[in-house]
C-alpha cells in the first residue's frame, strides 16, 4: 500500500479522499490555489502545497506544478478526484512517466473513453447498446451532414466529442437548422474543449439518465455496483441523483450491469468508472463513460456498503477487489441533492461571498463508514465564516440520505433540506425542496426533461405551493407566542405589570407590492414548560410543540403528533418585527399583531421600493466579459445585453423589457460587484 498520496483537487472531494487516506493509514498531501488558502480541506491537511494563483489553468490544471508538488513531498501516487485533470489522458501519462501511480485507469483507457466518438465505437464492439447516431465524427460537407441526419431521423442532437459538464450539445428539430447548428457546436467545442470534432445522435424525447458504477482491479476482476438514476437535470447537469432507479426491473439492471463488466474486461479497465445510459421504453442506450470517481458516488456507497474511494486507492496499489459480484447486495434507497451556491429565483445565477451561516442538518452517516444505515450524510468543503470563491464550481455541499425504501428516503431528504441553514449567499435549497415535494418526483415518474417541462421560465416563489399554507401561519403565531412568553417571563417586572399575552392575534402575511393577507388566529393552551400551544387558523387546529431554542434558525418540533423541521428568523433587513418562515421550499414573511394593532396596520401607507427598471444591475460579482449593446440602441425583451463570467460559467444577461440604451456605465473587462450598474435605459 502507498505511504503517501497527493490529491490533485479541491473542496469536498479533496476532503473525501483525505478521509479515505486517513482510514487506510496513508498520508495525504493537499494542493491549493491562492484562493483556497483558508479552505477546509487545506486547514485539515497534514501537509499542503500552494500550486499557484486562483484561476484553475494556473493551479488545479497546472500539470508541472502538481507533479513538482508530488516530487517535493515524496508522494507515491496522485488521486485526481473529479473535474480538473481527472479525465486528462496526458496528465495520467505524465504522472506515470514521472514515476507516480495515477489513481485511475490507464492513459489509454482514459483516451479511448474520453473521446465520446471512440468510446461509442468501443462500446459497440463490446456489445453495449448505444444511441443510434452518426458513424463517428461528422464530416464538413453539408450534403453529407443532412444525409446522416435524415438517416437517423429528427430530432437529432449534435454533440462535441470532447464535451463534458452538459456543455457542447445542441438539439436540432428541422433540416433547415441543421448545418448552422453543427457549425456552432464545432466553434463552441473548439473554444471550450480544444477539439472541434462533433458527432450526431438521435435525440431521445423522454429518456431517463441511468448510470452503472463499476470497479475493476489490475487482475482482471470487475464488478458493477448497481445503478443511479440522474434524470433530474437542469441544462443537462445533474441536480438530484438516487439509487436504485425507481421502477426499473432488476433483471434489466443485471443484464446491463453484466455488459458493463464485460466491457471493462475487454478494454482492460481498472479503477472506478461509470457507464452512462439513456433509458427509454425498457431499453438502455450508452452515451458516455466517466473514467473517474463521480460527484454522486455516495449514493452507491450507501446502497451497497462499498467505500468507492478507498477501493479506488487499494486497486491502484495493486490489490485485488475485496469482494465479488455475488457479495454486492443493494439495501434501502439513497438520494443525493447537490447544494449549489446559486440563486434559484434569479435564474440560478451563481452566488459568491461569505457564508455568514452554514449549518448542515445533523449527520449520523459519515464518509467511509458505509456500514451505517438510514440517515443523513453531508459531504462539503465549506464552513461557516468561510468565503465562496468565484473561480470554481458552484457546488458547495452534497446532501445524501439513506432510507429503508424510496418513500422513507424522500421524507428524510425533505426534513434534511428543511434543516440545512445557509445564509450570506443564496443556495438552491428552495428549488431542491420544491422538486422533492413535486408529486411526479415523489411518484418516481420523471425523465431528463422534467425540470425544463415544469419550470420552463425558471423558478419563482409561486412555483412552491405549500401543501398546507395555514401551517406556516400557525407556526408564525406559535413562535410569536413563545417570544411573548419569554418577554413576559423576564424578571424585574412588578407583579401585575408584566407583559400581558392575549390569546387572539392577527397574522399578517406580507405580499410583494404591499398586498397583505390578514389571518385571524387564536393561540391557546400554552404550556410554558414544554413550549406547546394550540393554534386555530382558518377552521383548522394545530397543536405545536418545540423545544427549539429561541433565536436558533432551525426549529424542530411536532405538529399534531407529526415531526417537522422549519427555519424561522426574526427580523429582516427592512423590518425587525417580521418573522420569516421557511418550510418545504415555501417561505412567508409575517407579522403577528393584536387585533387592535392589525386594524391600525391596515391604515399604514405602502412605500414602494425604488424603481430600478431603468438600470441593468450586475446580479453577482464577476468579470464583465462582453457588453453587447451601444448607447442609443433599441433593444427588445429577451435580447442579449451583457455577459458576466463567474464560477466557471458565462452568465448572459438578457433584456427583461423593450427599451433604448441611454448609457453604458461599466465597460468590457470591468470587475463587477453585486448590484453595480452596467447599463442605463431611457
Ligand atoms: P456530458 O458529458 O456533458 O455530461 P452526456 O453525453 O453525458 O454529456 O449527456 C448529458 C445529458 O444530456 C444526458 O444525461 C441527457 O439528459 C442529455 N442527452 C445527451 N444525449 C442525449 C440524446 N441522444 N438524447 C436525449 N438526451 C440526451
Amino acid at each position: 500500500m502507498f505511504k503517501k498520496i497527493l490529491v490533485a483537487n479541491r473542496g469536498e472531494i479533496a476532503l473525501r479522499i483525505q478521509r479515505a487516506c486517513r482510514e487506510l493509514g496513508i498520508k495525504a498531501v493537499m494542493v491549493y490555489s491562492e484562493a483556497d488558502r483558508d479552505a477546509k480541506y487545506v486547514k485539515l491537511a497534514e501537509e499542503a502545497v500552494c500550486i499557484g494563483p486562483a484561476p484553475s489553468p494556473q493551479s488545479y490544471l497546472n500539470m508541472p506544478a502538481i507533479i513538482s508538488a508530488a516530487e517535493v513531498t515524496d508522494a507515491e501516487a496522485i488521486h485526481p478526484g473529479y473535474g480538473f485533470l481527472a479525465e486528462n489522458a496526458d496528465f495520467a501519462e505524465r504522472v506515470e512517466k514521472s514515476g507516480f501511480q495515477f489513481i485511475g485507469p490507464t492513459p489509454e483507457s482514459i483516451r479511448l473513453m474520453g473521446d465520446k466518438v471512440s468510446a461509442k465505437q468501443a462500446m459497440i464492439r463490446a456489445g453495449v447498446p448505444c444511441v443510434p447516431g452518426s458513424d463517428g465524427e461528422l464530416p464538413d460537407d453539408p450534403v453529407q451532414i443532412r444525409r446522416i441526419a435524415r438517416g437517423i431521423g429528427y430530432p437529432v442532437i449534435v454533440k462535441a466529442a470532447g464535451g463534458g459538464g452538459g456543455r457542447g450539445m445542441r438539439v436540432v428539430h428541422t433540416e433547415a437548422a441543421l448545418v448552422n447548428a453543427v457549425q456552432m457546436t464545432k466553434a463552441e467545442a473548439t473554444a471550450a474543449f480544444g477539439n472541434p470534432a462533433v458527432y450526431m445522435e438521435k435525440f431521445l424525447q423522454n429518456p431517463r439518465h441511468i448510470e452503472i458504477q463499476v470497479l475493476a482491479d489490475k487482475h482482471k476482476n470487475a464488478v458493477y455496483l448497481g445503478e443511479r438514476d440522474c434524470s433530474m437535470q437542469r441544462r443537462h447537469q445533474k441536480v438530484i441523483e438516487e439509487g436504485p432507479a425507481p421502477g426499473i426491473p432488476r433483471k434489466l439492471i443485471e443484464r446491463i450491469g453484466e455488459r458493463c463488466v464485460s466491457a471493462c474486461k475487454k478494454i482492460g479497465y481498472r479503477g472506478a468508472g461509470t457507464f452512462e445510459f439513456l433509458y427509454e421504453n425498457g431499453e438502455f442506450y450508452f452515451i458516455e463513460m466517466n473514467t473517474r470517481v463521480q460527484v454522486e458516488h455516495p449514493v452507491t456507497e450507501w446502497i451497497t456498503g462499498v467505500d468507492i474511494v478507498r477501493t479506488q486507492i487499494m486497486v491502484a496499489a495493486g490489490e485485488k477487489l475485496p469482494f465479488t459480484q455475488r457479495q454486492i447486495q443493494i439495501r434501502g434507497h439513497a438520494i443525493e441533492c447537490r447544494i449549489n451556491a446559486e440563486d434559484p429565483f434569479r435564474n440560478f445565477l451563481p452566488s459568491t461571498g461569505r457564508l455568514v451561516r452554514f449549518a448542515p442538518p445533523e449527520q449520523n452517516l459519515f464518509q467511509g463508514e458505509t456500514g451505517g444505515r438510514y440517515g443523513v450524510r453531508v459531504d462539503t468543503g465549506v464552513y461557516e465564516g468561510g468565503e465562496i470563491p468565484m473561480f470554481y464550481d458552484s457546488m458547495i455541499a452534497k446532501l445524501i440520505v439513506h432510507g429503508q425504501d424510496r418513500e422513507d428516503a424522500v421524507l428524510r431528504m425533505r426534513a434534511a433540506l428543511n434543516g440545512f441553514v445557509i445564509r450570506g449567499i443564496s443556495s438552491n435549497i428552495p428549488f431542491q425542496a420544491a422538486l422533492l415535494a413535486h408529486p411526479k418526483f415523489v411518484s418516481g415518474d420523471f425523465n431528463t426533461g422534467f425540470i425544463a417541462e415544469h419550470y420552463p421560465h425558471g423558478f419563482a416563489a409561486e412555483d412552491v405551493q405549500h401543501e398546507d399554507p395555514q401551517f406556516l401561519v400557525a407556526l408564525a403565531a406559535y413562535m410569536h407566542r413563545r417570544y411573548r412568553a419569554r418577554a413576559s417571563g423576564i424578571s424585574g417586572q412588578l407583579a401585575g405589570h408584566g407583559v400581558q399575552v392575549g390569546e387572539e392575534f392577527v397574522v399578517v402575511t406580507l405580499g410583494q407590492g404591499g398586498e397583505n393577507h390578514y389571518h385571524d388566529v387564536t393561540v391557546t393552551d400554552f404550556e410554558s414548560d414544554s413550549g406547546a400551544s394550540t393554534v386555530q387558523v382558518g377552521g383548522k387546529s394545530y397543536r405545536i410543540t418545540s423545544s427549539a431554542h429561541l433565536g436558533s434558525i432551525c426549529v424542530q418540533g411536532a405538529c399534531n403528533g407529526q415531526g417537522f423541521t422549519a427555519q424561522i428568523e426574526r427580523g429582516t433587513p427592512k423590518n425587525p418585527l417580521v418573522l420569516r418562515i421557511s418550510h418545504n421550499g415555501a417561505q412567508i414573511d409575517a407579522i403577528v399583531l393584536t387585533p387592535r394593532r392589525a386594524e391600525l396596520f391596515k391604515l399604514m401607507p405602502y412605500k414602494a421600493p425604488p424603481d430600478l427598471s431603468k438600470f441593468l444591475l450586475s446580479p453577482m460579482p464577476g468579470l464583465l466579459v462582453d457588453v453587447a449593446v451601444e448607447p442609443g440602441q433599441r433593444v427588445q425583451a429577451g435580447e442579449r445585453l451583457a455577459v458576466i463570467e463567474a464560477m466557471k460559467m458565462e452568465n448572459v444577461l438578457f433584456a427583461t423589457q423593450d427599451g433604448v440604451v441611454s448609457k453604458v456605465v461599466a465597460g468590457k473587462g470591468a470587475s463587477l460587484a453585486v448590484d453595480q450598474v452596467i447599463l442605463e435605459f431611457e
